[in-house]
């Protein structure tokens, strides 16, 4: 392999310093094979470098051709390019494969520098050459091992990256090449990288050369453009590269890189995932139960008091007026009355305890569908789902969580879910907004009136018909879970006109 540069044109040799013992003292003594030819490469003049390192001795080489350092093996257009170069009063730089005199091959990094004469054509050629066998078995070995390395690293199913300081990608792999193409070529490290660190919380470990930053973080991946999620349990390890700066050649100086180890378990996730929806399913299944339960306890404490509080102003009335015997049995009545409310407002099983822990959003939002999945099929409802990629923990609890968003999935499912309705479109969106999560869940269903979209809060409010079936708690209860975790729900026009019902959940609740 052969490079070449062009050069300026080199002025004529003094022949004062051609005589000059001093020049010739510092050429005799250079550890560089050195040769001076005539215009047709006949050797005039050798020094001892020269001899070291080719085997011939000045009297054997001077008055022979260069060409008998040939191996004859370098190819032909590499000394037409050298010659073409030289003659046109260039220097040429290149490598050849050259026969010392006992047969043993090297090769030789040669320069070849034409010397012109006082018309200015071309006297001489200088010859500089050293065997850089060593040399290039070295950078030789270091390619292999370089490409050695990337097919290992590349045919490893494994998502790799090395990463500056600034999560710049340095180096990567054909697996997170192709997850990148996945993502729609959205970068993935960073993505991935800044779920880790939510989950830390606390930051990496401390940067040391060969120790781990993270161990086996596993990021959910909600991607728009995927069927299902996928899971990746991430490892980062600290790697000091080197710096190839001048000003590092004596002074070792290194930056460090994170290598990020990413290797999908979604199949092993999937499983366990079934399993865990299953196990859902039983305790969303109780839990709505015993949630209706106290809504229909509360309706009809409601509905009873109403008269009540008829009776107890009819009594003061009587009382004023002393129409003493129906005074008393309606006053009994009312005190009956009173306790069988307070019995039925006594008989409320208490909501569940709720552990607050890390909830992902996405999460829920994919169970919730999973849970609504046969009434979405029911009621020939298609569903979008278009999450936010990662999505930072919240802390909550993950089953009122669920809870909140069942009765809006279920809500906009009712509403589409009426005859003759055609556009039957539930979309559900996931982002973080001023340090919140927001949820909307948009159906197309008639969508609701200005004026009705406060009063759908209203604890037994309902628009919907055969009121028997429908206490109108669900988005009061909603609402009360939605402020439980500092946030709120507010109802919109959807785009297509249906109702938009908009969830926003801090991140961080106000204390
Ligand atoms: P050659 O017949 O010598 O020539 C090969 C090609 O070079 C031909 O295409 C020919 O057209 C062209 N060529 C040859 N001589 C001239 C010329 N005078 N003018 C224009 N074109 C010409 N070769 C090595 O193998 N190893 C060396 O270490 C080495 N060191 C050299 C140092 C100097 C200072 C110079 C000037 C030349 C050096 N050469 C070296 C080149 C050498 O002179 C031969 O050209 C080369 O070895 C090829 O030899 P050959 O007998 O195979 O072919």
């Amino acid at each position: 392999m052969t490079s070449t540069k062009p050069s300026a044109r080199v002025a004529p040799l003094s022949a004062d310093l051609l005589a000059s013992s001093l020049f010739r003292a510092a050429v005799e003594q250079a550890d560089i094979a050195i040769s001076i030819t005539d215009a047709r490469a006949v050797i005039e003049y050798v020094n001892p470098a020269f001899t070291r390192t080719t085997g011939y001795s000045a009297a054997e080489a001077v008055g022979r051709n260069q060409s008998i350092l040939s191996n004859k093996t370098t190819p032909p257009d590499v000394y037409q390019a050298m010659w073409r170069q030289i003659t046109a009063c260039e220097t040429w730089h290149g490598r050849l494969v050259n026969c010392r005199r006992d047969g043993s091959r090297y090769l030789a990094d040669l320069t070849v520098t034409p010397v012109l004469d006082e018309t200015g054509g071309i006297s001489h050629f200088l010859g500089l050459h050293r065997d850089v066998t060593e040399l290039h078995g070295l950078e030789c070995a270091v390619r292999n091992q370089k490409a050695l390395i990337e097919s290992v690293v590349d045919s490893a199913p494994l998502v790799m990256a090395l990463l500056s300081l600034e999560d710049r990608v340095a180096l990567d792999n054909q697996a997170y090449k192709a997850l990148m193409a996945d993502l729609g070529m959205q970068e993935p490290a960073p993505v991935l990288l800044e779920a880790v660190r939510d989950q830390l919380g606390s930051g990496f470990g401390p940067f040391r050369p060969g120790a781990y930053a993270f161990v086996e973080q596993q990021v959910r991946l909600d991607c728009p453009l995927w069927h299902s999620p996928r899971w990746y349990a991430c490892s980062g390890v600290w790697v000091a590269a080197d710096r190839s700066d001048a000003d590092a050649f004596y002074e070792a100086r290194s930056e460090p890189y994170l290598l990020l180890v990413a290797n999908d378990v979604t199949r092993q996730t999937v499983e366990q995932e079934k399993a865990r929806v299953a196990a859902l399913q039983a305790v969303m299944t109780e839990e709505v139960r015993q949630q209706s339960l106290r809504e229909s306890l509360a309706a009809a404490a409601y509905q009873i008091e109403g008269p009540l509080n008829v009776i107890d102003s009819v009594v003061t009335l009587m009382g004023r007026r002393g129409c003493d015997p129906a005074q008393a049995a309606l006053t009994e009545a009312l005190r009956a009355g009173q306790a069988a409310v307070e019995a039925l407002k006594s008989a409320l099983p208490p909501p569940p305890p709720q552990r607050s822990t890390s909830v992902n959003l996405n999460e829920v939002v994919r169970d919730v569908l999973d849970l609504s999945a046969y009434a979405c099929l029911n009621a020939g409802v298609t569903v979008t789902w278009q999450p936010q990629l990662v999505l930072l923990m919240l802390t909550g609890a993950p089953t009122r969580l669920r809870i909140l968003l069942k009765a809006l999935v279920d809500n906009a499912i009712e509403a589409m879910n009426t005859k003759g309705w055609r556009q039957r479109e539930l979309t559900i969106t996931s982002r973080t907004s001023d340090g919140s999560i927001v949820i909307d869940v948009a159906d197309s269903g008639p969508g609701l009136d200005t004026t009705l979209r406060l009063r759908a809060f209203e604890p037994f409010f309902t628009t919907k018909k055969g009121r028997g079936q429908h206490l109108g708690t669900g988005l009061a209860s909603a609402q009360q879970i939605a402020v439980e975790h500092g946030g709120g729900i507010e109802l919109l026009e959807a785009p297509g006109g249906g109702c938009l019902a908009r969830v926003s959940l801090p991140l961080r609740r106000q204390a």
